[in-house]
């Protein structure tokens, strides 16, 4: 016998009337218990409603766009054989927490020496972009997946303090600036004004949207999270809390930390990039000490919200490492509009003082500043998970040496991300951890090996490169041949009154092989996509020369280089 019941919205915390926005079944449709029914999308988060029994869908009571509440119908089920315990549908965490475990796949990780049922087939610690990417990689793979993170969120720094908030805030740092800009074409806008809290609110709906969205993620796959700190207590298990949780295969992803300077003021107007990003009002004088991408990006921020921007660097130019004629149109714009660049300067001293930080620099100028953000870097995390327990390395930085496959020393142990060096970036982590979870998987031929990895400077103009760089083509001693496209022809840069751009492309001599790129100007972080789509595919000057981009846009440029290292622009004379 089969019995029909209602499956009503169950308890969804403070959440009232809002909308459903996905809908995962249809009439007759069999599903099982924690199946996800529909999709419900609150200002904060999105979350999935799963089906509390196993059975047929019989009638949908819901469309797209409607409203609901906790108790509101959203379908009726036919329940099979095992029915309900107890009348209606449990809360929604209880369900969530009493989700059953996945049907075992077959154990494709690496064996665990002390054989035996371990509590996860995979235990990824850290939740930011690589651990979150491997632990939903790894059940997809049908590995039985525990996710520890040691904050209520998900996401790690990229989501939470890092590329997700900075970038909605150089967002609107990027609206002030163009509206200014307008008011040498014929339109002025009022000077802005702004509410700060309001700004930054919207900042945390655009990260509680994504945080969120990857909690409903990980309860669909049915990856187990656990919240709290892990540290290894053997080379098959990890402690969090009271809690060890035994694995065959372990990831690691616990990422980095801000560097802080030594000898720095105990003084809450010192910050890092995550008090950066939800400062308590605007410093009316701000010195960025660090010239790198991160110190940039806020220095961006800070500089549209009205602060007076100060910016030390220790090496001779801004973005060491980068191009210098890539960094030069951003040097250009930021020294017309900040109140001072040093260069080859570090800090003498910091100072807290009743009245702001006194601050003074090797070149022997000092001055007092409202806010300091320090912006020297990362370090790894590799220190602080106790990894040695487990027999896995680590070296004096921190960094934990992993092989192609992500492997650390210990065969069943992996690493990825921040954690494991390289280029500290979100795009870097997450594909890593694919590679982690699917060589646990034993899919065939998973390794990291890609040919390039993009960078990119959000400032203002962006700055954006791939591949082989000139600085490293000099001092590694390899053969290239040069292209460079200036914005100053490009149609589209001009009617968006910003010329102030190069798009720049590096072939092998002779076979015209793309070997890598750079590009300053607005949105070089969009463009940049393309040319290291080319270089994966092997793409040559001509190949890229005859691809037809549209006209009139900034994409252009790319074709225009190649056109340039062709010798087929017409756009431009170049004199041979
Ligand atoms: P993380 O994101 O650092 O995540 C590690 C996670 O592990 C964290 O959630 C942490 O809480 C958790 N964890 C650590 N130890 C433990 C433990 N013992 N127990 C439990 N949990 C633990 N990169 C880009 O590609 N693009 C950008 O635009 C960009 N902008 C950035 C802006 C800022 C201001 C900052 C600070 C960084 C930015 N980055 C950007 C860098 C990017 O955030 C990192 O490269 C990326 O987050 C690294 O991912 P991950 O998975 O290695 O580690």
């Amino acid at each position: 016998m089969s019995d029909e019941v209602e499956i009503r919205v169950p308890d969804i915390g403070d959440f009232t009337d809002v909308p459903v926005i996905e809908i995962h079944v249809g009439a007759g449709d069999e599903v099982s218990v924690e199946d996800p029914l529909v999709t419900l999308e609150s200002d904060k988060a999105t979350m999935d409603v799963p089906a509390p029994f196993g059975g047929v869908v019989r009638q949908l009571r819901v469309s797209i766009g409607d409203r609901v509440s906790e108790g509101s119908v959203l379908l009726t089920l036919e329940l099979d054989g095992a029915g309900p315990s107890a009348a209606g549908a449990p809360p929604y965490d209880e369900a969530a927490a009493a989700a059953p475990a996945q049907a075992a796949a077959p154990p494709a990780a690496a064996p665990s020496p002390e054989g035996g049922e371990h509590d996860a087939q995979v235990l990824v610690l850290g939740s930011g972009p690589g651990g979150y990417t491997a632990a939903f990689r790894a059940a997809d793979l049908g590995l039985r997946t525990v996710l520890v993170e040691r904050y209520e969120s998900l996401g790690g720094v990229c989501l939470n303090v890092g590329c997700i908030p900075s970038k909605a805030l150089l967002h609107a740092a990027r609206v002030v600036a163009e509206a200014e800009e307008m008011a040498s074409k014929g339109i002025t806008f009022g000077k802005p004004r702004f509410d700060l809290a309001a700004l930054l609110a919207w900042k945390q709906t655009v990260v509680d949207k994504l945080t969120g969205g990857l909690t409903g993620l990980a309860r669909q796959r049915k990856v187990e999270v656990v919240h709290g700190v892990g540290r290894f207590v053997g080379p098959n298990t990890l402690a969090v809390g009271d809690r060890t949780i035994t694995f065959d295969s372990c990831i690691i992803a616990a990422g980095s930390q801000a560097a802080m300077l030594p000898d720095l003021p105990d003084d809450e107007r010192v910050i890092d990039s995550t008090g950066a990003l939800s400062p308590a009002d605007v410093p009316k004088r701000l010195l960025v000490i660090g010239g790198g991408i991160i110190g940039l990006e806020m220095a961006t921020v800070y500089d549209a919200l009205g602060s007076r921007v100060t910016v030390v660097e220790l090496m001779s130019q801004l973005i060491p490492g980068c191009d210098s004629d890539l960094v030069r149109p951003l040097q250009q714009r930021i020294s017309e509009r900040y109140e001072a660049i040093h260069l080859e300067t570090s800090v003498a001293s910091v100072k807290a003082q009743k009245g702001g930080l006194k601050v003074e620099l090797s070149d022997g100028s000092s001055s007092v500043y409202d806010r300091v953000l320090v912006a020297v870097g990362r370090v790894p995390n590799g220190h602080a998970i106790d990894a040695t327990a487990a027999g896995v390395a680590v070296d004096e930085r921190g960094f934990i040496p992993v092989d192609r496959q992500m492997r650390t020393n210990v065969p069943w142990i992996y690493a990825i991300g921040d954690i494991v060096g390289g280029p500290m970036l979100a795009h870097k982590a997450s594909h890593e951890g694919k590679v982690a979870a699917e060589v646990i998987a034993g899919e065939a031929g998973a390794e990291f090996d890609p040919r390039a990895i993009p960078s990119v400077a959000y400032t203002d103009p962006e700055v954006a490169w791939m591949g082989l760089t000139e600085t490293a083509a000099r001092s590694d001693g390899v053969a290239y041949e040069k292209a460079v496209f200036p914005w100053a022809a490009s149609g589209r840069a001009l009617s968006l009154g910003r010329a102030d751009g190069i798009t720049k492309l590096l072939f092998e001599p002779g076979s015209r092989r793309l070997l890598g790129a750079g590009i300053v100007g607005v949105g070089a972080g969009e463009l940049i996509a393309e040319t290291v789509h080319a270089l994966e595919m092997g793409a040559d000057a001509e190949d890229l020369a005859l691809t037809i981009h549209p006209h009139p846009t900034l994409s252009e440029t790319i074709g225009f280089a190649a056109e340039v290292a062709h010798g087929s622009i017409t756009d431009l004379l170049v004199r041979r």
